[in-house]
């Protein structure tokens, strides 16, 4: 690290706050005097979101163009780490080439629930996966000398109440599922910098929260880059900045700045603090702006087929009957669904990317060799009936060997700052897909969507491909796996339930206003299905092939696991090779097995090969919330090796010695959690799994509104307070109702806006004063 103490010892006091808030939107401030330039820090996880005019975080506003690849939720199904560290340096090259410092991303939440409007996203619901496929990404994008900023730590598993909502969660759960794929990504990906949350974790604002930030980032994962609020996540700025959150962004027009000038001038914060701040700031702006003096141009053809590669590698092939796929040459084709003709590949909000060229599945495959007889849009893809589509599509349908039905989720379904209100597609398209297995009984259903989905047609169909979200090459890459030209290798990083009320979360989520209670505690995804015996439709890690792979001569030691897979088919493949660990005579309540290792190999028909899977210094522990350590209980432990979590091909026992750390938990009172019984968790248990007692969950009605509160509160005020929540609300209805749906998803950022950022975002041009005023009239009554 350069030592920067001798330029902060001539800067004033005012210098050294400037540089802990932005300028703007994107920048921070430059410093002529002391020549400190302004570095840019933009969006985002899968794209370069670099705006030229107007800025905002909402995707409003158009960026200039740039290469959109697959979103996390679909490069999280390549479990390929060396793609995902290769789509990380594409995105660090585009940002480097473009003067940016920071790229906003990776995103790695874990996936608490279906319906988090974000989960499109984040990898995945298990923090392994998630921390290895983030740290690889982060090591990417930083190849380029700039920073990568893994985001949003942490526990920002809602989209609804996201500024002010507080996630209680146990201190098990916290460890084991929501910082796990944190700790690798800092670990291991070394970020240079780090986004903080907007959400309360445990009663304590994310970036206050001394806890998350001083004893695990900078304490025990050693943390040496700078942590960055969220886009108006800063409520008191003063302890964020002690509890080592330097950058506030974006700009505040200066308040933020002078509160921090006070702080030290009364002796409230330590100017050591503030020093250690400025230094990190100082390390950050000169590493990235150095290494934005020598940029490589970016050849967009070259990462449009890059695109296209990520995305054939995520694809998952869900269901194949009778080998459907892939497509004969001579089969009459019918393509049905508006899908096909206007590809949904990105998501919505602040990692809107403006792409520099889109593909479309249609002009893909009409440019094939295959018989195609026709397009039919099917449905109307905001919803809505239309007999006449349907209709004509059916007509098609019954003239075809084959249909290709592109169903999907619509923009306005999945989107950041707002959670989905159920797991299903839109009607009319479930009516159409109903209505075609009635008359054809070769359909094969192609997908696209950020996160799980019921599917009732599954059953009724006789192949399904899921594309995810796959970029702007997104069209091609399922074109080559229908011909065949790709044999597809992507396997689930979620579970895929059969129905929305056999989520482990269903019955807490989302929390609707003071907090939201994590009682399900680890048993999130596959370690709640695969405990509990519950069927689901797919499993984590499922995904098939055109081809086989057999697996044989397990070895195993605590260190790592050894053995052979072989391709018995016909043609070349990938196979996804999957590494669980379940502990056999555990005395806490455990998941049965957890994936601990994974690895992806390619071979040649016939081919065979011998891998190895090591195993990390987490790979049999848990996290002692007693005595705050990780700890191994002694004993025997299955390693389990197989092609999904229920596809276990081979097997083996190991003894390990732990540390055998005491634990106090109570069987008796915790009872639910030791037969995973998630969907009943009392009061009690929950209490005493926390080990305190959570606050009143809802809002206090009676309370007056001050600047952490949001307009939503209104609903329940008189006078003022409820005329401003029903005109939002009214808005947002007007917006769905003229099919609006991605500004009526913006309408509710207002409506969920704490108070206190009105004059931050607004750069003082809503002073505090007015703010207080409207607080004012919406407490009179
Ligand atoms: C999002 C962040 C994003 C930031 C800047 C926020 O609303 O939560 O993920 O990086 O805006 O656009």
């Amino acid at each position: 690290m350069t030592n920067y103490k001798e330029l902060i010892a001539n800067m004033t006091l005012e210098e050294k706050a400037s540089l802990m808030s932005g300028e703007n939107f994107w920048n921070t401030k430059q410093i002529d005097r002391l020549r400190i330039p302004s570095i840019m820090l933009t969006d985002g996880p899968h794209g370069l979101r670099k705006q030229g005019g107007k800025a905002d975080h909402l995707g409003l506003n158009k960026s200039i163009p740039a290469t959109c690849f697959p979103t996390a939720a679909t490069l999280a199904n390549s479990w390929d780490l060396e793609l995902i560290q290769e789509v990380g340096s594409y995105l660090g090259k585009e940002a480097a080439s473009e003067q940016v410092s920071v790229l906003l991303g990776p995103g790695l939440n874990i996936k608490r629930n279906p319906l988090c409007g974000r989960n499109f996203e984040y990898f995945s619901e298990d923090p392994y996966l998630t921390g290895k496929l983030a740290a690889n990404m982060v090591k990417g994008i930083q190849s380029h000398g700039i920073a990568a900023c893994p985001k949003h730590y942490a526990v920002n598993s809602q989209e609804h109440m996201r500024m002010t909502i507080d996630e209680v969660v146990d201190e098990r759960a916290l460890r084991e599922i929501y910082l796990e794929g944190f700790r690798y990504a800092v670990e291991e990906g070394k970020p240079k910098t780090i986004m903080t949350s907007y959400n309360k974790v445990n009663g304590e604002y994310a970036n206050e929260n001394h806890h998350l930030m001083q004893d695990i980032l900078y304490g025990e994962w050693d943390f040496q880059g700078v942590a960055v609020t969220d886009w108006g996540g800063s409520n008191d700025r003063v302890e964020g900045l002690k509890a080592g959150n330097q950058l506030e962004m974006p700009s505040t027009g200066g308040i933020t700045d002078k509160e921090i000038v006070e702080a030290v001038q009364t002796g409230e914060l330590q100017e050591e603090v503030l020093d250690e701040a400025v230094e990190r700031m100082l390390q950050l702006i000169f590493e990235t702006t150095n290494a934005l003096q020598d940029t490589e141009k970016v050849d967009y053809e070259e990462h449009h087929q890059k695109a296209i590669e990520a995305a054939r590698k995520s694809i998952v092939l869900l269901k194949n009957d009778k080998a459907t796929l892939p497509l004969k040459k001579e089969q009459k084709v019918a393509i049905i669904g508006d899908f096909a003709e206007n590809p949904r590949y990105q998501g919505a909000g602040s990692s809107l990317i403006n792409p520099t060229k889109l593909d479309n599945a249609l002009d893909a495959l009409q440019a094939t060799d295959l018989a195609i007889i026709g397009y039919e849009q099917g449905f109307k893809r905001f919803g809505g009936k239309s007999e006449s589509l349907k209709k004509r599509a059916l007509k098609l349908a019954q003239e075809a060997e084959v249909v290709l039905l592109f169903l999907g989720l619509d923009e306005g379904s999945e989107a950041e700052g707002i959670d989905r209100a159920d797991m299903k597609l839109r009607d009319n398209q479930l009516e159409l897909v109903k209505e075609l297995a009635n008359v054809h009984d070769h359909i094969v259903v192609v997908l696209s969507g950020g996160s799980a989905i019921e599917m009732p047609f599954a059953e009724d169909v006789q192949a399904i491909v899921h594309g995810y979200l796959g970029g702007q090459g997104g069209a091609t890459a399922i074109r080559d796996v229908l011909l065949g030209d790709y044999n597809p290798s992507g396997k689930l990083a979620e579970t895929y339930a059969l129905k929305y009320e056999d989520i482990p979360s269903a019955p807490y989520y989302p929390g609707l206003e003071a907090t939201s209670e994590h009682r399900e505690s680890i048993y999130i995804g596959y370690r709640y299905f695969d405990t509990k015996k519950v069927p689901v439709l797919f499993p984590f890690g499922h995904g098939l092939s055109y081809t086989e792979f057999a697996y044989s001569d397990l070895r195993v030691s605590e260190q790592s696991a050894t053995f052979t897979i072989r391709n018995i088919g016909e043609v070349a493949g990938e196979e996804v090779a999957q590494l669980y660990i379940k502990p056999t005579n555990a005395s806490v309540f455990r998941a049965n097995k957890e994936l601990k290792g994974f690895i992806k190999v390619h071979l040649e028909p016939g081919e065979s090969k011998e891998v190895k899977i090591e195993l990390d210094d987490h790979a049999f522990s848990y996290y002692n919330s007693f005595h705050h350590c990780w700890s191994i209980e002694t004993g025997s432990y299955e390693i389990q090796v197989g092609s999904s979590i229920d596809d276990i091909r081979l097997s083996a026992v190991v003894e390990v010695q732990g540390d055998d750390t005491e634990h106090h938990y109570n069987k008796e009172a915790l009872k639910p959690y030791y037969q995973a019984d998630v969907h009943h968790i009392g009061d009690e248990a929950f209490h005493q799994l926390l080990g305190w007692t959570p606050p009143n969950p809802l809002w206090d009605r009676k309370a007056k509104l001050g600047y952490n509160d949001t307009i939503a509160q209104g609903k329940y005020k008189k006078g003022f307070g409820k005329l401003l929540y029903i005109v939002v609300l009214l808005a947002k209805k007007f917006l769905f109702f003229i099919r609006k749906p991605l500004l009526a998803n913006n309408v509710m950022f207002v409506m969920n806006m704490p108070f206190r950022q009105i004059p931050r975002f607004s750069q003082g041009k809503i002073s505090e004063k007015m703010v207080d005023r409207v607080l004012k009239l919406i407490n009179f009554w």
